[in-house]
């Protein structure tokens, strides 16, 4: 059997991953037995190499989960950048919001990963298409009420069993054999937005329907059960296509067949031709989601009041919901600024940009078609953090500097020196750090005449002026999987939300 904890540590990104230890720990402190559930576990059990969004179970309630998380970032939340850049590791909630009719949280952490986290529950359906009655319940009879076997596998976070994969249904079974099995007769008839979802996976997986599962399709559409869906059904199901890497097959098969037109009947006659912009996107920023940028592309054809009609009936959040309705005017504000004298020097860019919603930064590298624009955004995304990866914490400490808010700006210092390229070689940045602790340099050595020569300086990490800096980033990806990062200390910021990231005995 597979070992998810080296699943999750491998194949999850290092953002999600933290996302991953941070809820657990929030959970294992309220005493709650927590769980890491549905597309997830599909994902990490098929080999998927992304996983999308993180959803778990908690066998209790969310809020707690939530309330625990609520602690404030030094240094100013989102829109003001902190003093010094943040410590890699420090991660906090952006938006959540708790839907106590479903029992269940959505949140948006300042990395850009998105977590569902749900109470184990029943649902009983006591009336075809109408909403269920929902019951707190264990993680058995949570998976059990799920739309189909490879979604209903959750794997344990609780630190006695961490890593345990719980299959009642036997999904593994299925996604062995690409089969996407319904867990009962009445699924479509209960829920028939489980008829879109059942598409819409296929699609993406290339999976097919189990043998009763395609009767039990086929029945549910000849009696149109998928028109049941109301608005707000319709309106997450269009989110959950536009979430999809490449969304415009989808979309096209469900508005032909109609089945989005409650939403707005003008998405039918949509052309797609922008969506294929943000498809080539997503090939460079696999782990980054791109919903708002594909519901841009999508309703660019229509209406400025029917666009707001349709950002509004699928978009929850208000703070998102303001940033979808005006990216191509905060896109054009920024790019003016990245022209200016404000962002003259790489640490002017870093400054006037890491505040920025990360997904404004995409949009510029889809459409703009400035060049200074397009390479401070690339340095900003690529650079940057390669040299926050390796500030020199250990080395700090070892000169006796402690982590703490002393730490914190001599790292900062070190950060904006390099990012200007102003310390080009390992020794300038000894030399900067001992000098910033306050160390004298050690006294060197007499020559003697045994002594090998001195070797050529090697670079301390790379550190260009964004504008020599090269446009062709092929093969440079950001800071993810593909690019594993040395490890460091713990956080050193008192009151950050930082999970620690502990190595399993089976990491690499
Ligand atoms: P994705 O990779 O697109 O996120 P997903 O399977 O995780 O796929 P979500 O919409 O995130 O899809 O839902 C999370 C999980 O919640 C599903 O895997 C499934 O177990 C359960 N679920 C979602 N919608 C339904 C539904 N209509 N009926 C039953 N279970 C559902
Ligand atoms: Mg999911």
């Amino acid at each position: 059997m597979s070992d998810y904890n080296f699943l999750m540590e491998s194949k999850l990104s290092p953002r999600q991953f933290r996302v991953v230890n941070l809820l657990a720990q929030a959970a294992s402190a309220e005493g709650l037995n927590f769980y890491l559930v549905g597309g997830a576990v599909r994902d990490l059990t098929y080999g998927q190499p992304i996983v999308r969004d993180l959803d778990f179970a908690v066998e209790g309630h969310p809020e707690k989960i939530l309330r625990h998380l609520q602690t404030p970032r030094p240094g100013g939340r989102r829109g003001e950048p902190g003093p010094v850049p943040p410590h890699e590791d420090e991660v906090w909630v952006e938006e959540a919001r708790y839907s106590p009719r479903w029992l269940s949280a959505e949140i948006y952490f300042s990395s850009g990963v998105r977590a569902e986290v749900s109470q184990c529950r029943r649902e009983d359906y006591s009336q075809p298409g109408k909403p269920p009655e929902i019951v707190p319940a264990t993680i058995f009879e949570d998976l059990r009420r799920r739309d189909f076997a490879l979604n209903a596998m959750a794997v344990s976070l609780h630190p006695n069993s961490r890593g345990l994969l719980l299959d009642p249904t036997n999904g593994g079974g299925d996604i062995e054999r690409k089969e996407i099995r319904a867990l009962h007769s009445r699924s479509f008839i209960d829920d028939p937005s489980r008829i879109f979802r059942l598409v819409r996976l296929t699609q993406r997986l290339g999976f097919k329907p189990e043998e009763k599962t395609e009767t039990w399709l086929r029945s549910a559409l000849a009696q149109q059960l998928q028109n049941r869906l109301t608005p707000e059904q319709q309106g997450r199901e269009l989110e959950a296509i536009l979430r999809e890497e490449n969304p415009a097959r989808t979309l096209k098969l469900f508005a032909d067949r109609g089945w989005l037109t409650a939403l707005d009947r003008n998405l039918a006659r949509l052309r797609y031709e922008r969506l294929q912009k943000i498809h080539a996107l997503a090939q460079k920023f696999p782990e980054d989601d791109l919903f708002l940028l594909n519901l841009d592309a999508l309703a660019g054809g229509l209406s400025a009041a029917q666009r707001v009609r349709l950002a509004k009936k699928i978009i929850r959040f208000p703070g998102m919901l303001k940033l979808a309705l005006h990216l191509e005017r905060e896109a054009k504000k920024l790019s003016k600024h990245l022209l200016s004298s404000r962002a003259a020097s790489p640490s002017q860019v870093w400054r006037l940009l890491s505040p920025q919603p990360r997904i404004l930064l995409l949009y510029l590298l889809a459409y703009s078609g400035q060049s200074g624009v397009q390479n401070r955004i690339k340095h900003y995304l690529f650079k940057a953090p390669q040299i926050q990866a390796r500030l020199p914490r250990l080395e700090l400490q070892a000169l006796g500097v402690n982590p703490g808010p002393k730490m914190e700006e001599i790292l900062g210092h070190l950060f904006f020196d390099q990012l200007d390229g102003k310390i080009k070689t390992s020794q300038q940045l000894s030399k900067a750090m001992r000098s910033l602790a306050g160390v004298r340099e050690p006294t060197p050595l007499p020559p003697t005449r045994t002594r090998a020569k001195p070797k050529k300086s090697s670079p301390a990490t790379p550190a260009h002026p964004s504008d020599q800096h090269e446009t062709d980033q092929a093969g440079a990806r950001p800071p993810g999987r593909a690019s594993q990062k040395p490890g460091h200390p713990p956080g050193t910021r008192p009151h950050a939300v930082t999970p620690r990231r502990k190595k399993s005995p089976s990491a690499r």
